[in-house]
């Protein structure tokens, strides 16, 4: 973590008008600009889930630290951002293709939802 770094880069995008390309928040375990990780990479692993317990956003599961387990959302609450564009949304906005810039998603994601959200009750 750099936060002085990113602060800087932050201030230079919108001097630039280039409103969020760069996300402007931090996505736990993405190596690139869009979100991808080391087990998911694909043209359409660009999905990052945020965790009830830590509140911080991750590439994946995967990528999520073992001392406590993923905490899972509940369906009506953001948790699922667009590594493309920075755009929020819910388990019910969340498609196959972003809402705001219409990036497509991994479709194979929401065959396992129960990793990131509360679906059993
Ligand atoms: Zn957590
Ligand atoms: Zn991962
Ligand atoms: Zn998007």
């Amino acid at each position: 973590m750099r936060p002085r770094e990113s602060r800087k880069m932050t201030a230079l995008t919108s001097m630039m008008g280039m409103e969020v390309s760069l996300d402007p928040m931090e996505i736990v375990g993405a190596i690139d600009a869009d979100g991808r990780c080391a087990h998911w990479h694909s043209a359409l692993d660009v999905v990052a889930n945020k965790c009830a317990t830590c509140g911080k956003w991750f590439a994946c599961a995967w990528c999520h630290p073992a001392d406590h387990a993923f905490g899972q959302i509940p369906l009506d609450e953001p948790a699922v951002m667009c590594g493309v564009c920075g755009h929020q949304m819910t388990f019910h906005e969340y498609g196959t293709e972003c809402p705001s810039c219409g990036a497509p998603f991994n479709p194979g994601c929401k065959l396992h939802p129960e990793l990131y959200f509360q679906v059993s009750d």
